[in-house]
This record gives structure tokens, sequence and C-alpha cells, in this order.
């Protein structure tokens, strides 16, 4: 059977919150039985857009990770929510309004974060993928719809055709240790979890930028893990690092000058400023 997931392209997202709004707009103060309850106008981001700066300035780098319900196979909401929260055949996570009154504890199941508490209705409620407009035969949910850039985009699928995608497209999950099989996937993601190593690169005998010059990075015996190209403005950044990436050795090198090698101890994203050669 078919089943729905969402991708998320890190990359396309810039923050302009039409996604946040449209869920806004359809929640606030509707009601749709047996979904969905109406959706309190402040404190609940059932779309929730998480901001990250990396770098410092001027190599700085901000990136919008939109994150809401993850719609697991294996959910720890459902498999301790006793029938208070369960999955659809169509892979959509939902809601009991019945039997999820007064459970104010499954606020805290989700490792994601993705439930909030209703208190004027004593329910919890999360992102119900817009079930109840799917039913009406639309083809996509309103934050979906809304999204100007396409950072948003679904995928109707069988789980195979879904894990050929996966795979095709270097697609992530948030979190894999979590364990919770989500059908949430990112594009992109490493602008928002891992760091990078930039500069900029110039002549000291000129104060030309050293455009072309090449950037070899090594760890430890690990010779050229990556690579980059310093631009026209003197700039060079290797990005996709792991946070916490301990010792890494920079190599610089331009025709008629003499090789340099900087150590870096890697931690968060970095900008090692002006390197004269
Ligand atoms: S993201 Fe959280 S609320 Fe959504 S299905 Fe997974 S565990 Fe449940
Ligand atoms: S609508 Fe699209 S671009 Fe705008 S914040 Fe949401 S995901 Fe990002």
């Amino acid at each position: 059977m078919k089943k729905w997931n969402l991708i998320i392209d890190v990359a396309k997202c810039f923050d302009c919150n039409n996604c946040f709004l449209s869920c806004k707009d359809e929640f606030d103060g509707n009601d749709f039985p047996p979904y969905s309850l109406a959706q309190p106008r402040h404190g609940q981001r059932w779309m929730n857009i998480m901001r990250k700066e990396r770098g410092q300035y001027p190599l700085i780098d901000i990136a919008y990770r939109p994150t809401l319900c993850m719609h697991c196979d294996d959910a720890p909401c459902i498999s301790k929510a006793d029938g208070a929260i369960y999955k659809r055949d169509d892979g959509i996570v939902l809601v009991d309004l019945e039997k999820a009154k007064d459970r104010k504890d499954l606020v805290d199941v989700c490792p994601y974060g993705a439930i909030w508490w209703n208190e004027e209705k004593a329910i919890p409620q999360m992102c119900t993928f817009c079930v109840h407009l799917l039913e009406d035969g639309w083809d996509k949910p309103r934050c979906v719809q809304a999204c100007p850039t396409g950072a948003l985009s679904v995928v109707q699928a069988e789980d195979s055709e879904m894990a050929e995608i996966v795979k095709s497209e270097n697609l992530e999950v948030l979190h894999p240790e979590y364990n919770t099989k989500p059908r949430v996937y990112y594009k992109n993601l490493y602008r928002y979890s891992k760091c990078f190593i930039a500069g900029n690169v110039a002549l000291k005998d000129t104060d030309e930028c050293a455009e072309g010059a090449k950037i070899t990075l090594n760890k430890g015996s690990e010779k050229g893990i990556a690579t980059a190209e310093v631009n026209n403005y003197g700039d060079f950044r290797i990005d996709n690092l792991d946070e916490e990436g301990g010792q890494y050795t920079v190599e610089i090198e331009y025709s008629g000058y003499e090789k340099q090698e900087l150590s870096v101890d890697l931690k968060n994203s970095i900008n090692l400023g002006t390197i004269f050669l």
C-alpha cells in the first residue's frame, strides 16, 4: 500500500514561516473530528522552524530546519499511549480524541518534542498531515502547498519505493539514534547538523585574493579527506564535517608560493580568518 512521506530540503528553507502560518490558519478555531480539535492560537507550533547560525563573521551560514511530528513507524508515542495515539495504514499518526483526553503524560514521550498540550481541551495535539484535506482529495497538506521554494514536498509511495528514493536522493532522518523510523526525511541536513572549516586566503606581497588556491583537509593519517578551491573573493569552505570532529590539518597550496599548513581542533564551525601566503 502507498503511504505518505514528507521530504524537507534544509537548503531551500529561508524561514518565511508560510508553512507555520498555513498550519495555524487551517487549525486555529477549526475542529476536524475525528482527527483533530482546534489548535490554540498561541503556544503550539505543529510546524516548528528551528534556526541555527554556523561560523563567524563574515563567513557565516544560517540554516532553518522545519520540524514536526515525524509520523514514525516505530513511534514511542504509540507504544506508550494504550490506543490513545495510533497509526493509519497510510502511515499517518493521529491522536484518538476520546482516549487521549487528560493524557498530558503523552507530551513527554515524543523524543522529537512534536506533541503539544491543549490546556483548554485537555488533549495532546500534533501535526495530522492535514488528513482531513487528504480525505477531501487534496494531494498535499497545507504547509507543503504554502511553501514558496519547494523546501517541503510529499511522496506517496510503497515502503520499497520510498527506500529507493531515500537512497538515490541521499535523504536522512532526524536523530536516527532514536530508532523510531520517521516518515519525514531531510535533504541537505548537514546545513543544520554538521559544521564547516572556512577561511580567506590572500597574497602577502600583493594583497590580492589567492583565487584558485587548493585547500586539502587531512585528519591524522587520513590524507585528502576533503578538498576545496579558493574562490574569486579569496574564500573557501569545507562543509559536512562532524561537530567535535577533533584535530584536522588544513593545507593551502598556490603555485609560486610556499605551502602552508594549519592545525584546527574542530568543535563547531570555524572561520580561520585571512591566511596570508
Ligand atoms: S514524532 Fe513523536 S509524536 Fe510523531 S509519531 Fe514520532 S514519536 Fe509520535
Ligand atoms: S514555507 Fe517553506 S521556505 Fe517558508 S519557512 Fe516553511 S519550509 Fe521554509
